[in-house]
């Protein structure tokens, strides 16, 4: 490993010896790994001579961007190398005349969404972890609340450079818009989540910054009424940006966690949209068909939340709800997606099977997409109870996902800790293909191994 120095020519950024454990694991860090380096490239090349190395010596290699994943997709299970890319944070170029900017892989979203838009411009793709890397969010396919009228990071990648296991420097895509140009392989490496190559640049592609975003909270007496009203607020074309659903018992958490409170405390369950666009009486005029949609569909109330202040309290506490459920119990992320006629459904089975089980499961998410986020929550339970108990729950609930058209994970990724859940569901053919992708770019299996289809 010592040949490592010879690479990058800067001691601070080889690290052979204490390799700090935040390293070895990801944001949950349950799992843990080990490695023989560490080492932070600052270039393309100085990345590619580190593959060529563990290429022509059989070393694997864990790529890494900020480590918020919560799926165990950055523990070095096979030792090796781990890559991280944090100090590639360069936002390279701004474009204005084709809508694009060109960054490097460890840029870190807040800070690219702020420079974006202090050129007028909008980065859509928003995941709640906004100190996750873009490299990061191109490998996991990261989502997020604007997905309904965005779409996921998949929709903003335009072109990748990526360095392959072996050290050759692909570029896939480039700035157009269109591409009916051979086998889409940037499509390929996105959400591959580390498995067959190194992103050490991408090209992205941004929008006009809506000129005015505007709240609305709807308050309703149980969940499932909530989660009934969304498909009409899908169906009923207001065009909005985010539709989010929150149980009052885990807005408590967030209240707690936060210090701050949400509007209209005598609700069970809270749905939360956001609309934006450039006109205010345009915005106002789909404000009115969801006011009527709510009403027709039993929300307590509609409240329209204009004051910046109560929409970032509110955006605050849905977006510490994984933290601040994880401060009170150690808990089993889930991020299940199902057709969105099949959300109301899903929760339904999910709370019946919290009744069956006592073990409790807290459900909020991006109800616009069917994206449902479940935290599997241990409480007091030994780790033998708990290691039986969260199988025995999460099989029925990724089975019953499944049986209703869902996948395993809509945006944080299979990682190791959904592997079990995703080749159960999936078909042998499906698998054999993903394994020759696999071979095709990684014929040493070194990058990422036994992780996700492996
Ligand atoms: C509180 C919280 C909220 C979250 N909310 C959301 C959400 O709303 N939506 C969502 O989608 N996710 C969410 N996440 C999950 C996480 O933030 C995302 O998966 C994010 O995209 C990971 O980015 P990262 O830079 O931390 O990548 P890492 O965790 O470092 O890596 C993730 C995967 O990508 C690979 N990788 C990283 N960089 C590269 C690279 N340059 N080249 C090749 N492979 C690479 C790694 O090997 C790993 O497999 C949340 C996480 C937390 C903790």
């Amino acid at each position: 490993m010592k040949r490592l120095f010879d690479i990058i020519d800067d001691s601070k950024r080889v690290i052979l010896e204490k390799i700090e454990e935040k390293y070895l694991t990801d944001t949950l860090g349950r799992i843990t790994g080990t490695a023989q380096a560490l080492v932070f490239p600052k270039s393309t090349e100085e990345v590619s001579r580190v593959m060529r190395f563990a290429y022509e010596n059989d070393i694997p290699v864990t790529p890494r961007g900020a480590g918020t994943n919560l799926v165990g997709s950055t523990v070095p299970v096979q030792g090796g190398i781990v890559l991280d890319v944090s100090q590639m944070n360069r936002i390279m170029e701004i474009d204005k005349e084709t809508l694009t900017a060109v960054v490097e892989p460890g840029v870190i979203l807040s800070d690219f969404q702020e420079a974006v838009e202090q050129e007028g411009l909008f980065y859509p793709p928003d995941p709640g972890e906004k100190t996750a890397t873009i490299g990061g969010n191109i490998s996991t396919n990261a989502g997020g609340m604007r997905a309904v009228k965005y779409g996921v990071t998949r929709d903003y990648v335009r072109s990748l450079e990526v360095v392959l296991p072996d050290g050759q420097v692909m570029t896939v895509g480039t700035k157009t818009v269109k591409d009916s140009s051979g086998l889409a392989l940037k499509h390929l490496l996105i959400g591959s989540e580390g498995t067959l190559g190194i992103i050490t640049k991408a090209v992205v592609k941004l929008i006009a910054k809506p000129k005015i975003s505007i709240g609305v909270l709807l308050p309703f007496a149980d969940l499932k009424t909530g989660i009934h009203a969304v498909l009409h607020v899908i169906r009923g074309n207001a065009d909005p940006t985010a539709i989010e659903f929150v149980e009052k018992k885990v807005v408590a958490l967030g209240e707690e966690y936060t210090g701050l409170s949400f509007p209209y405390p005598d609700a069970g369950a809270y749905i939360l949209l956001t609309l934006d666009g450039d006109d205010s009486k345009e915005i106002h005029r789909r404000i009115e068909k969801i006011k009527k949609i709510a009403k027709d569909n039993c929300a307590l109330d509609t409240l329209v939340l204009e004051d910046p202040k109560t929409i970032e309290t509110v955006w605050q506490i849905r977006g510490c709800l994984v933290k601040a459920v994880e401060a009170k119990s150690e808990q089993i992320p889930v991020d299940i997606v199902v057709p969105i006629n099949k959300s109301a459904e899903f929760i339904e089975y999910v709370n019946q099977v919290e009744k069956e089980t006592g073990i409790s499961m807290v459900s909020f998410g991006h109800a616009g997409d069917g994206n449902v986020h479940l935290c599997v929550v241990r409480g007091n339970r030994s780790k033998e109870e708990w290691e039986k108990q969260s199988c025995e729950v999460m099989t029925k609930i990724y089975d019953k996902s499944h049986a209703l058209g869902g996948l395993t994970s809509g945006e944080h990724g299979i990682g190791i800790s959904k592997k079990p859940y995703f080749l159960k569901a999936s078909e042998d053919i499906n698998l054999k293909i993903m394994q020759q992708v696999k071979a095709a770019f990684d014929p040493k299996n070194l990058l990422n191994a036994k992780k996700v289809f492996q």
